[in-house]
């Protein structure tokens, strides 16, 4: 991930910036930054798997009647196209319901419940913790807060990488036994985590035997550039650390066919694996095995899913490319921002103590943006900076005009915070 640099703010007079604010308040603007969800035209993209016809054809290539109970493992043919792209073997890998996020919500209310392989003490017995990488999900940190579980916030260093000595640091507290990480293209910052990082993470020594890292791979296939780098052999690099159970995998094809309604993937261990089974038949007599069908004759294969996220990119970078040229144009000096090459986030870091006045401003002015301290633990940015950008839903116009009216917000928001610092200091 590139990132912008930024010399030390000299900000835009209040009077200027105040009249850009009250044109952009005059626009009556409508619209909306907030969530990373795929445009209409993206969806278009899996039209056809609605028109598929499945009657006379619903049995999977390992002969399970899809329109029946049973298979918990989800269908063969579709896990074989993911265990290439997530570098998973088939064994390994269940494909699930329609929701990754309700998958890991799970495996964390197992773990409580249950404890885990390594150390069958349920999680609820004790404090536990889990490290939080700032900013990040924020719907990741909403299931270990909602479930009693307290987060720890590590910001990522200055050049987005993870802080692995502040994570070895934490990894002594035997409280700590998880960690939510996007390991491509994350939410919000665009970070990858490198070969190097990933080794670290599998082999750093953990107070806890059952330290699990939650390796949400949404982003897997979802590239804005030439580049398309696979995805890490994680478990492999576990096993070899002698860390086999520490990396739970997560995906799904939500924002590959359609979100909210594609399906979910599950990877781990085979004791891991075991563990989850056992749990899950207790919940499910099955996953919706016919819209996983659906998804495997439309994917086809490895390469289908590559060409189909392709025609996704046209869509998407477009959009990214708009959002680099606005903000380079607009705030190059009084801020900086994320270049991703991949994923559906680009993160603003306004100057400090600016965030929460830049999104009400912009709110006031009919552009919905993320609530500033979202992808933060407890809601809580503690420089007040960061501004959440999802480029992906609005139309190319539209999108013109809510990232400049969000720099108008951000430039007036700096203009005052410097009349405040100046009346302070005088
Ligand atoms: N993980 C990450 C990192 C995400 O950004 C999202 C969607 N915003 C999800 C998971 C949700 O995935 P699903 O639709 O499979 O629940």
């Amino acid at each position: 991930m590139a990132r912008s640099t930024a010399s030390a703010p000299v900000s835009v007079p209040l009077e200027e910036s105040k009249a850009a604010y009250l044109a952009l308040k005059a626009k009556n603007l409508s619209l909306d930054l907030t969530r990373g969800k795929p445009s209409p035209e993206q969806l278009d993209l899996s039209a056809a798997l609605l028109d598929l016809d499945l009657s006379g054809s619903f049995t999977s290539a390992d002969g399970v009647d899809t329109r029946n109970y049973g298979g918990t493992d989800g269908l063969v043919e579709l896990r074989t196209i993911y265990s290439e792209l997530l570098g998973i073997p088939v064994p390994q890998l269940l494909a699930l319901g329609n929701a990754s996020l309700a998958v890991m919500h799970d495996v964390v209310v197992h773990a409580l419940l249950h404890g885990v392989p390594g150390n069958t003490v349920p999680w609820h017995n004790e404090q536990i913790a889990f490290i939080c990488p700032s900013p990040g999900y924020d719907r990741h940190f909403a299931i270990t807060e909602a479930l009693g579980i307290r987060n720890i916030r590590v910001p990522y260093l200055p050049d987005g990488s993870l802080d692995l000595a502040a994570i070895a640091t934490h990894l002594q507290d035997p409280d700590v036994r998880g960690m939510w990480l996007v390991p491509m293209y994350a939410n919000p910052t665009g970070a990858t985590v490198t070969l190097e990082e990933a080794e670290q993470l599998m082999s750093l020594p953990a107070a806890a035997p059952d330290f699990r890292i939650f390796w949400d791979n949404a982003y897997a296939v979802h590239h804005l550039s030439d580049d398309e780098p696979g995805a890490l052999d994680v478990l492999g690099l576990a096993a070899a650390a002698g860390h086999p159970d520490r990396p739970l995998v997560f995906a799904s094809t939500s924002k590959v066919t359609f979100a909210g309604a594609g399906v979910s993937f599950f990877g781990a261990s085979t004791a891991n694996i075991a563990w989850y089974r056992t749990h899950a038949a207790v919940q499910t007599i099955g996953p919706d095995k016919v819209n996983q069908l659906r998804h495997a004759r439309f994917l086809q294969s490895a390469d289908g899913v590559r060409a189909h996220m392709r025609k996704h990119r046209e869509l998407l970078a477009p959009k990214f490319a708009m959002v680099e040229q606005i903000l380079a144009s607009r705030l190059t000096g009084h801020a900086r921002w994320t270049q991703p090459l991949g994923g559906y986030f680009v993160t603003l870091t306004a100057p400090r103590g600016t965030a929460t006045r830049a999104v009400d401003l912009a709110k006031a002015a009919g552009i919905a943006v993320t609530p500033a301290g979202a992808a933060f633990p407890y809601g809580d940015d503690p420089d007040d900076a960061v501004i959440r950008i999802a480029p992906s839903f609005p139309s190319l116009d539209e999108l013109e005009a809510a990232i400049s009216g969000l720099c108008d917000c951000v430039l007036l928001a700096e203009a005052e915070a410097a009349v405040e610092a100046a009346a302070e200091a005088a």
